[in-house]
């Protein structure tokens, strides 16, 4: 089978997400590219994270077609593929309908750096997609727009959910985790009456002290932030 290691981790992280709380049911998918094949390695479509095996997962091509797997692939993955062929070092995408991400996207409020947590998204706020019918072509073509020229590795889907993306899996599924967390701070900042933002200048310091946050990892990489 093609891309095991990365099916593997799919099945890995899904069955997180719905431990973590930050995706309910079968909502939510998992990507992982192989920049040197141009494959990408995709949940399927309505099959629950804890009955999913790797071989359940759908290998494609970034043009829609399945090269690999018999079951239907996530609806989804036209979205997935935007983030592939418009951010170069992006390897992994992670899409959650979590409840603070998703709250802010139905009230129509942009997540912002009310945390300096949030420069692990290499933004002080994160873009906000107008809403469109999950799973279209449009929806996909939103997301292509909002992250065009942003360095942005987070998206807000109106009344929709939140994506993140990094160069790995772990570090995609970390960022998902803070953005939850810094948007349920601003949620709860704004329920109590309202919140200070940190400026621009504030957050780009962050950036740049994160780029030698923690300890270099075995396979050279370094955490972005608290969780990626
Ligand atoms: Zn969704």
């Amino acid at each position: 089978m093609k891309m095991q290691k990365a099916r593997e981790q799919i099945v890995a992280y899904g069955n997180r997400m719905i431990a973590d709380r930050l995706t309910l049911g079968t909502s939510g998918n998992l990507s992982i590219y192989d920049p040197a094949e141009g494959l990408m390695a995709i949940s399927p479509s309505g099959v629950a994270y804890a009955d999913t095996k790797p071989e359940d997962i759908v290998i494609m091509d970034l043009d829609g077609n399945i090269v690999e797997g018999d079951k239907k692939p996530s609806s989804e993955h036209e979205l997935h593929s935007v983030f592939y062929r418009n951010k170069k070092d992006v390897c992994a995408v992670v899409h959650a309908h979590s409840m603070y991400c998703t709250t802010l996207a139905c009230m129509g409020k942009p997540l912002q750096s009310v945390h300096y947590a949030l420069a692990e998204a290499l933004t002080d706020t994160i873009p906000m997609v107008p809403y469109y019918t999950y799973g279209t072509q449009a929806l996909a073509d939103g997301v292509a727009e909002a992250i065009k020229g942003s360095e942005s590795r987070g998206v807000l889907l109106a009344n929709h959910g939140m994506i993140a993306c990094s160069e790995t899996m772990q570090s995609a599924y970390g960022l998902a985790l803070t953005m939850e967390w810094c948007a349920e701070v601003e949620w709860r900042a704004l329920a109590a009456g309202g919140m200070n933002v940190l400026t621009a200048e504030q957050m780009a310091e962050v950036m740049e002290k994160y780029k030698t946050y923690g300890q270099v990892r075995e396979d050279g990489s370094r955490p972005r932030g608290y969780n990626g």
